[in-house]
């Protein structure tokens, strides 16, 4: 009895060990993969601000690689001056994961808040590109994607109205959960959200992908504000916009802005 009790141990630690070891290979991928996703999210930062979708303001966040109830965002800094120092890694309710005295984003609630609700959204730029702003302040109007690059957008993109929220006297900030969360609802099940007076909240499913989306939201509300000048618009039909949604090469795209934006800060 002794003797069956001590090999049910060593068989426990022997199978305990076997897990351990059989794991291990995927820990260190996923490990790497998240001081990967620090590198590409610094260049996400820089890559935004070089196209004008950012300025001093405005910030791009990335699921953890390791853990799908965290996200990595970088201090609050200009994104222009980004560098993989600054990235801290947050809990879903946007707190620090290690407890830290550097000023924060006050905005981060954006980005945990539509964590928390849509699993399949790995990374988020949140973001008051010109003329985003421009059109999500035109009464009765909406963004609606006009140019195939735009089919992400659907037939229009929800509009977050944040008087329905905190009243007519607010300062248009997403400064705490409850707002984060009221965004991540207007959201709902799509790819972007604008939100009126302030800019946008775009989501994707690669840094790469969340980029391009955001460079050409903003091209497509430019492209909208000129159209709607120009006359009556024909925008994407539910066809073109099922067929253009999950487009194109992003790599391309994202290794030319890449050279570029790092040819420009030297
Ligand atoms: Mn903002």
């Amino acid at each position: 009895m002794r003797m069956r009790r001590r090999h049910v141990f060593h068989f426990v630690v022997v199978v305990v060990g076997v897990l351990f070891a059989a794991t291990a290979p995927a820990r260190a991928a996923a490990a790497q993969s998240n001081a990967a996703l620090v590198a590409d999210l610094v260049t996400a930062n820089h890559i935004l601000f070089d196209q004008n979708v950012v300025d001093a303001f405005g910030h791009v966040s990335v699921r953890s690689a390791t853990r799908p109830d965290h996200y990595l965002l970088s201090r609050n800094r200009a994104p222009g001056d980004v560098t993989a120092a600054d990235i801290l890694e947050f809990t879903l309710d946007s707190q620090p994961v290690t407890a830290t005295n550097l000023p924060l984003y006050s905005e981060r609630f954006i980005h945990g808040e539509i964590y928390r609700t849509r699993p399949d959204v790995m990374a988020i730029v949140h973001g008051h590109s010109y003329s985003v702003v421009a059109l999500s302040a035109v009464q009765n109007a909406r963004l609606r994607p006009l140019m195939h690059f735009a089919g992400f957008i659907g037939e229009a993109a929800p509009l977050f109205e944040i008087r329905n929220v905190a009243g007519d006297a607010s300062d248009l900030m997403i400064r705490d959960g409850k707002l984060g969360a009221a965004v991540a609802r207007s959201l709902g099940q799509s790819a972007m959200v604008v939100m009126r007076g302030h800019g946008s909240a775009i989501t994707g499913t690669t840094l790469a992908q969340v980029v391009h989306r955001a460079v050409y939201a903003e091209v497509n509300a430019r492209l909208q504000l000129d159209a709607m000048r120009a006359g009556p618009v024909t925008y994407l039909s539910p066809g073109e916009i099922r067929a253009t949604a999950s487009a194109p090469n992003y790599g391309r795209a994202w290794d030319f802005w890449k050279a570029q934006a790092e040819a420009r800060r030297r």
